[in-house]
């Protein structure tokens, strides 16, 4: 018996072995076994039980061990990895050690520590019997017993200081049981145990939230493939619907995967779900997985998972590769979310990945926004999707009040450009008085985006970068934030020595500064990278916001997502236009969303919220839409636009990326390039460029780009373009970067 295995030692390619005797009966796809590679021994992923034709099979070597008894890769996930491959242009090796924990790469073993569970409740006088004959067994069992789950012994002796003979004299009196089941390193164990959080109780379900949930129980009662869109205005009670068909997939004996944003797992979100999830489904527990977990914790919630220990797993964008065995149903919260999207290699979007995951395991695949990216939202519109409707808030809580001011007429009236207009120090007095919360949102950390001399009109620009240096105004620095090159900020232009220099654009710092000018009796705080470098500070700074600490929260898009402070009544969005004039054809939804998130901060509570939005193009339709909720509207419009121009979702595009030290160089390969593929797939692919991007150098390298907008499938033309690209000769000093459905452009 022969098999084809791909190894896990940084290259793309299969290599076969022959099966010992012993080890037959376990070998399985997908299973992570030792090889021998030349003199050394690796790990790898056995992905076929068959050797080509004419194969020299008695030359093969035998397989060194099996590392675990159950598959590392399911087949289901082996045929992602598959998948994601052929879609995204990218080495098969990287996909697959992209879906294993680091741990696991390393083959750590399995970890068996002992359990103590108390195996029978003593009555007072049992207890007072004990205490009397072995004190430091009854110290031992009063411990155990006053813990909400079992302990690990190795825990319970050090904490207890009591001799391993206690535990042992428990045991045998058949007070305590010994339970040998892995143990999982509970990431936010400390939530948990404080008790800080109460469990959330489930809610009695609107008409609304019961129609959906009914309809997504029907779709799950039969396995089968679909794929649901939620739609639901922010405050909808979107969560509570994902929850129900939660319930309903595990009733019906499958596993499940809800996938968040990475800046939606706070502890807070994580300790919520987790709760609720194990209240609906006794006896499970909830895998949390996202990137900073450590390797210890990661590869427990792998493990149980792939044992089928548990069923369920909640996490960020890499959640999708968790291994849930008879995966059922799929939830992506907040679909539209551009965090699913990983930028570095290898290249992958979550939700589309998950969409196609599901289609492998013929489960159903649950998308939830209050605006949805347009991408699902003409799939929705085309039938290929599922719609359920949420358009009213829990109880009937008004959507926002959002008031557009536009700053060219607040600039003429302060008499030069405006940080905070007059419309928003009113109403921010106004709830201070009424001591109520506010938020401002900024989209940009530091001072100002850029020191412009007054007299000859120098920018500094970073000496790597093609940007501009931000102004850090705590430390008196120019900083720029692609690559993190800083400087003393001067004092006079570094160009014509002048002293008159003005500070363009608007960042948190400054916008901090203003609001300590007009308000200086009001409790401030920023949140924003450079704030939160300590650890915990985010937390912190968030529990004492919710515990009425602080009046007014200063940040970036950091607070824009996933929070809810019930008392803030009041919300201020800086500077709309930050999102709005960017190269990228999807800035118009991205200011949209934006809008429509800040504004779902506002009046979480029983007071009505209000939001006033700062800018400078209050015509534009991304502001209109918004100030109505109009996001049927907003979709329509765009659509069409994205129609006109051939942008997706109208067709698939493609982002080549060429970097490297000498621009002549990269933009007379890029042309070549050019040519060789318009050679080779003629009217099947437009191409625009190859032309500088619009960072055209970081840190010292510079970079080109081309754009191919697919006339024709999507995956015949990356098939196609791989095919040439590894044909082609690239100069050594040359990176190129294929981005299938690019996410961000810049
Ligand atoms: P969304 O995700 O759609 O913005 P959430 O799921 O956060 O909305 O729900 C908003 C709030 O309403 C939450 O505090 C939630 O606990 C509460 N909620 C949800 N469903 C109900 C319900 N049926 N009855 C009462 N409160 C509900
Ligand atoms: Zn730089
Ligand atoms: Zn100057």
């Amino acid at each position: 018996m022969t098999v084809g295995v791909h190894p896990l030692a940084g290259f793309d390619k299969l290599l076969h072995y022959t099966v010992p005797e012993s080890l037959r009966a376990q070998v399985q796809v997908g299973s992570l076994v030792r090889i021998p590679i030349v003199n050394r021994f690796h790990l790898g992923i056995v992905a076929e039980f068959s050797a080509p034709v004419g194969f020299p099979v008695d030359r093969c070597k035998p397989l060194a061990g099996l590392v675990y008894p159950f598959p590392a890769l399911p087949p289901d996930l082996l045929r992602l990895a598959r998948w994601m491959s052929a879609y995204y242009a990218a080495p098969l090796d990287g996909i697959i050690e992209t879906m294993l924990p680091a741990a696991v790469r390393k083959a750590a073993s399995l970890k068996q520590e002992k359990l103590l569970v108390v195996a029978r409740q003593l009555t007072p006088e049992e207890m007072a019997e004990l205490t009397r004959r072995a004190p430091a067994q009854a110290k031992a069992y009063a411990f155990l017993r006053a813990q909400p789950r079992p302990v690990l012994k190795s825990l319970a002796l050090e904490r207890l200081g009591v001799s391993a003979a206690a535990i042992k004299g428990l045991v045998t009196r058949g007070f305590l049981r010994e339970d040998s089941r892995r143990v999982e390193r509970v990431a936010y164990a400390d939530d948990h145990a404080a008790g800080e959080h109460v469990a959330a109780q489930p809610h009695i379900l609107n008409g609304e939230q019961q129609a959906a949930v009914d309809a997504l129980a029907a779709a799950l009662r039969e396995p089968g493939f679909g794929v649901q869109l939620l739609f639901g205005v922010t405050g909808s009670g979107k969560t509570e619907v994902y929850l129900r068909a939660i319930q309903e997939a595990l009733a019906a004996g499958g596993g499940v995967a809800f996938l968040v944003p990475e800046v939606a797992l706070t502890p807070q979100t994580v300790a919520r779900l987790r709760s609720r999830l194990e209240a609906i489904a006794p006896g499970h527990r909830a895998v949390v997985w996202h990137s900073m977990l450590s390797e210890g914790e990661r590869l427990d919630g792998w493990l149980a998972l792939a044992t089928g220990e548990a069923r369920v797993v909640v996490g960020a964008r890499s959640a999708v590769f968790a291994p849930v065995q008879n995966l059922r149903l799929i939830v992506v919260d907040e679909e539209h979310e551009p965090a699913y999207n990983q930028h570095e290699t290898p290249r992958y979007h979550g939700r589309d990945t998950a969409i196609y995951r599901a289609k492998l395991c013929g489960a159903l695949c649950l998308l939830g926004s209050a605006t949805p990216s347009l991408e699902t939202w003409a799939n929705a519109g085309a039938g290929k999707y599922g719609l359920l409707t949420l358009t009213q808030r829990i109880d009937d809580r008004k959507l926002p009040f959002i008031d557009v001011v536009d700053m060219r007429v607040e600039a003429m009236r302060q008499r030069g450009p405006a940080t905070l207009s007059r419309k928003l120090l009113d109403a921010m007095h106004g709830r201070l008085a009424k001591k109520e919360q506010i938020i401002l949102f900024i989209n940009r950390r530091g001072y100002s985006s850029a020191m412009q001399c007054r007299k000859c009109g120098h920018v500094e620009e970073c000496p790597h970068c093609s940007v501009s240096m931000t102004y850090h105004r705590t430390d008196e620095t120019l900083r720029c934030h692609l690559c993190g090159h800083q400087r003393g900020a001067p004092a006079r232009c570094p160009s014509c020595a002048s002293p008159e220099i003005r500070w363009r654009g608007t960042g948190t710092q400054r916008v901090e500064e203003a609001v300590r000018r007009v308000l200086p009796k009001a409790r401030i705080e920023r949140i924003d990278t450079d704030t939160m470098q300590k650890k915990n500070r985010f937390r912190e700074v968030l529990a004492a916001f919710r515990a009425g600490r602080i009046d007014i929260l200063v940040g970036t898009q950091m607070i824009a997502k996933g929070l809810d402070f019930p008392n803030v009544t009041l919300v201020g969005l800086v500077d709309a236009d930050l999102s709005m004039h960017v190269p990228d054809f999807r800035a118009n939804e991205r200011t949209f969303q934006l809008l429509v998130q800040v504004a779902g901060r506002a009046g979480r509570g029983d007071r009505a919220g209000e939001v006033v939005v700062q800018t400078f193009t209050p015509e534009a339709g991304a502001i209109q839409f918004s100030r109505h909720a109009d996001y049927v509207g907003f979709a329509q419009t765009e659509l069409k636009v994205r129609k006109d121009f051939g942008y997706p979702p109208a067709r698939h595009l493609l982002h080549h990326l060429f970097r490297g030290p000498n621009p002549e160089k990269l933009r007379f390969f890029a042309e070549a390039w050019k040519k060789r593929v318009e050679e080779a797939l003629g009217e099947k692919v437009t191409l625009m460029g190859p032309a500088a991007a619009p960072i055209e150098k970081i840190q010292d390298e510079y970079r080109w780009q081309l754009w191919y907008f697919c006339n024709a499938p999507v995956t015949k033309i990356v098939a196609e373009v791989a095919r040439l690209r590894a044909a082609f000769e690239w100069p050594e000093d040359m990176i190129q970067v294929l981005d299938v459905d690019p996410v961000n452009l810049c």
